[in-house]
């Protein structure tokens, strides 16, 4: 089963005996996954002149080129100059750029790293990069400097080091799961990688950053759904930036994992002439929520080496957020965040709504630019929070409530409990005893 033509053409051209029936086989997209700018040619008919191509073969040398068929086929070649599947997925001369500004790792992650593969920058949490290859090679990648590198991918024995890291540092709760992308290892990788870090008794939950529903829904396989849901809880991120990028065999993807239980979120990358429009993002946000994705963070594009043509200034994120909040739902929207460079991790940004404040007022605008105060409670205990909870009047037990309790004969069967007898309501005899004892006391 095949959606349209073009994947049709392009199925056939890949294989004299037309692939129709692998189509949807995630490993049929892989194997034929397009890695030069010949194949590129044949398979949209986009051509390219001599110049064109010496500027691009330059590229490809270094920052690769590698994109699923599926991808390919979601490409508009009558107008693909302007197109953001083919600007996302092809590249131009314009990556050889390097601004003094720009960096091959703008993040710090390598300088964050106790052990290869680690990066923990907060301190709950890890981010373990379990891969360095993708099903396609994003030319606004914030780590190109690791994809498409063949030479590192990580071997069980490698990734054994970040698990013993994250079993002797007790702080770490949260384990995210990136790359690369960690559903391009093989399942029976990925069943062995999810059991040993669920066995770590502190990391409460596990989550994975993908692009795998963007640009090869099918290896959302019902195998993988089978061997993910045995650990739970698992959050799942993935990363749309167009709403021309949900397709019916995406929305099959997001769906499997939906129904999985696997809560879904999802991070776009602001993109100049990609997405750096307000309706873009907002119709993005409406299409991911219809498909059960939380729109998670919009992020500012990173200052990686080679994606100044795809930087926004961040008062743009700034008027898509003022576009977003308060017409549309909360949950529809995303954070704006920079991920500060040199490694600070991600500051959210917004519109000010505060507009002024005294010791008893704050002026607040909202969304149409109604003006508003807020009178602040003159009865609040303002208190000196030392973070010596000693003397604290709020409740500071913060365990679980215990919901069970033993009821009948249940509670005199239990060693927990000291209840020795149960007398009926109303038993005479015990009124009888509570009277005299009322009388006596009385008397
Ligand atoms: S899927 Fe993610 S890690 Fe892989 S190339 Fe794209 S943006 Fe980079």
């Amino acid at each position: 089963m095949i959606y349209n033509q073009k994947q049709q053409n392009i199925a056939n051209r890949i294989e004299d005996n037309p692939g129709i029936s692998n189509w949807k086989d995630w490993k049929w997209q892989l194997k034929h996954s397009i890695k030069t700018l010949e194949a590129f040619e044949y398979l949209t008919d986009i051509k390219f002149d001599e110049k064109e191509k010496m500027d691009l073969r330059r590229t490809f040398d270094k920052f690769p080129l590698s994109i699923t068929p599926y991808y390919l086929s979601l490409i508009d070649k009558n107008n693909f100059r302007n197109d953001p599947v083919f600007k996302q997925a092809f590249g131009g001369v314009e990556e050889l750029t390097t601004l003094k500004s720009e960096l091959s790792d703008p993040l710090s992650e390598e300088k964050d790293s106790p052990v290869e593969g680690i990066t923990h920058r907060y301190p709950d949490r890890v981010l373990f990069h379990v891969s360095n290859v993708c099903a396609m090679y994003c030319r606004h990648c914030t780590r190109k400097r690791k994809v498409g590198d063949i030479d590192f991918i990580p071997s069980k024995e490698q990734l054994k080091k970040g698990i013993q890291y994250i079993a002797e540092t007790t702080q770490v709760r949260d384990v995210l799961l990136s790359g690369g992308d960690p559903f391009m290892l093989s399942d029976e990788m990925i069943d062995w990688l999810l059991s040993e870090i669920s066995k770590i008794p502190h990391v409460e939950v596990i989550r994975i950053g993908t692009r795998i529903p963007v640009v090869l829904p099918y290896r959302i396989t019902d195998k993988l759904i089978s061997i993910l849901k045995k650990y739970q809880p698992l959050f799942i991120n993935t990363h749309f930036n167009h709403p021309r990028e949900i397709t019916p065999s995406s929305k099959e993807a997001l769906a499997k994992l939906a129904d999985g239980g696997f809560p879904l979120g999802n991070q776009s990358v602001l993109l100049a002439n990609v997405n750096d429009c307000p309706k873009i993002i907002k119709t993005l946000c409406h299409k991911l929520v219809k498909n059960r994705v939380k729109p998670y963070y919009l992020y500012q594009c990173d200052l990686s080496e080679g994606l100044s043509h795809f930087r926004t200034p961040i008062g743009k994120g700034i008027e898509i957020m003022e576009s977003l909040i308060g017409h549309t739902s909360g949950f529809a929207r995303p954070t704006f965040v920079v991920d500060a460079p040199g490694g600070g991790g991600k500051i959210p940004l917004m519109p000010n709504y505060i507009l002024s404040w005294s010791t008893n007022k704050v002026v607040l605008r909202n969304y149409e630019g109604v003006i508003t105060t807020y009178e602040e409670p003159d009865n609040y205990d303002n208190k000196l929070c030392d973070r010596n909870c000693d003397n604290c009047v709020l409740e500071l037990n913060l365990d679980e409530g215990n919901e069970y309790e033993a009821i009948g004969i249940e509670k005199l069967l239990s060693d927990e409990n000291d209840t020795i007898c149960l007398v009926p309501e109303n038993n005479e005899r015990i009124q009888r005893r509570d009277d005299t004892e009322n009388y006596t006391e009385n008397d």
